[in-house]
């Protein structure tokens, strides 16, 4: 099979490139390791910066977005006894979208689906070859188990943290810096509705806590615990308890509301970069470039903000010939990439419990600032709200 992009992992990063990519008449081919079921229910980000909620929107993705997203202008911030709000509207004139990954993923490939842009799920043993060549090609075997090879004038590597499109890179051309954390998230899913009109983040000596919601009628909810937490000893109960606590039940009237508990996990948190996210014909994007701690809501965001400008960069190239987009998108996209790095550290380090008191000091200290300071508080909503795609 030929054709002009051939795209490894069909998670956002990947069904929205394809997506991009065939608006503007460039061929592209998904492999997918895992089926669109899969795909479809994984539970994970849930935070849209406006700058996404545009691109989605100007795609003709944005329609279910448009009726069933939630605006908020803002964050609140909190510490025992104290819970402020950030209006990022008011500051920076922007504000974010509670839409949760899975819903996202459903848009992305019903729009797939329509426009009959062709897809391998169930793809194993996926690799791509002579990406430093004129001549790339990615070579797998498909569902049935007949062994497939795409040639392409592009491959792009969607494929997450674990998939094989960055270890296609020589070792000698790529540089990894990596940041792990000493703690992680308990996430909980819970079909109870939202305590909170907007996300709360909580600093508390006990550990961080967090309460997000995906709709009206479920709640998520985060807990700061060890990485190597057993989750068998967290019984909904003692979840719940936690949460409450840290979350400052009882403090001027409020109270947690509590439900079933229908999803729990431990979250591992780490800031991992590698560059450069371009090696011959093979581009990086997403996860497969970069992770962040999910702390400043980036994730998705960085995804598909890096695909927005690949996807003009590749149009550029293959279509019309020019390639000085292509040469420039690593360091375009590396950019946005250290500047969401950079905050997404900031929230962590911030916000959750290490170190001595004397760092918890220095933490409320900072918390304080955000609060006090409109320019601090202007800074801190202009990287929440997210900074435009081609920042820089
Ligand atoms: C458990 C978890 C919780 C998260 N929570 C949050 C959050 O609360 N807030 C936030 O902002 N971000 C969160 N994130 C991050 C966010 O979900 C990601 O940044 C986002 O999914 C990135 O999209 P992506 O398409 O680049 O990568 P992914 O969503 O990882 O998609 C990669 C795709 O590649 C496929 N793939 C992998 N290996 C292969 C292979 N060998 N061959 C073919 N395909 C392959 C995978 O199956 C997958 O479909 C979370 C991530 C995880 C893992």
């Amino acid at each position: 099979m030929r054709t002009q992009v051939a795209i490894i992992g069909a998670g956002p990063a990947g069904l929205l490139l394809s997506h991009l990519l065939g608006l503007q008449g460039v061929d592209s081919v998904l492999i997918e390791r895992q089926t669109a079921d899969h795909v479809r229910s994984r539970v994970r980000a849930g935070v849209l910066e406006s700058g996404s909620v545009d691109v989605l929107t100007r795609a003709g993705v944005g329609r279910r977005l448009a009726t069933e997203a939630d605006e908020h202008r803002g964050v609140y911030l909190q510490w025992p006894g104290e819970r402020h709000h950030v209006d990022f509207t008011a500051l920076v004139g922007r504000s974010v979208w509670i839409y949760g990954q899975t819903e996202l993923t459903k848009d992305l490939m019903a729009a797939r689906e329509e426009a009959g842009r062709p897809a391998f799920y169930l793809a194993s043993d996926v690799t791509p070859h002579d990406v430093d060549t004129d001549r790339p090609h990615v070579t797998f075997t498909d569902a049935d188990g007949r062994p497939q090879r795409v040639d392409a004038d592009a491959v792009v590597g969607c494929d997450g943290f674990h998939g094989p499109s960055r270890r296609a890179v020589p070792a000698a051309r790529q540089r990894v810096w990596e940041r792990t954390y000493p703690f992680a998230w308990l996430g909980v899913l819970a079909d109870v509705a939202p305590s909170t009109d907007e996300l709360i983040y909580a600093w508390h000596p006990d550990g961080f806590a967090m309460h997000s919601m995906r709709s009206a009628t479920v709640s998520r909810l985060y807990l700061q615990v060890r990485p190597d937490e057993d989750i068998d000893e967290w019984s909904d109960d003692r979840i719940w308890e936690a949460l409450a606590t840290r979350l400052g039940a009882g403090m001027e009237g409020w109270d947690l509301r509590t439900g079933a508990i229908t999803e729990k996990s431990v979250l591992p948190m780490r800031s991992f970069v590698t560059t450069p996210m371009r090696h011959g014909r093979l581009f990086l994007a997403g996860d497969a470039a970069h992770i962040v701690p999910p702390t400043g809501a980036k994730g998705l965001n960085l995804a598909i903000a890096d695909v927005t400008l690949l996807a003009e960069a590749l149009t550029a190239w293959l279509r019309d010939g020019r390639e000085d987009l292509a040469d420039a998108y690593s360091d375009t996209a590396l950019r946005r990439v250290w500047r969401c790095t950079h905050f997404s550290w900031w929230m962590t380090t911030t916000l959750h419990r290490h170190g001595d008191d004397f760092d918890a000091r220095l933490q409320l200290s900072q918390l304080q600032r955000v609060i006090d300071s409109e320019a601090a508080a202007t800074e801190f909503a202009h990287n929440y709200a997210g900074l435009p795609i081609s920042f820089g």
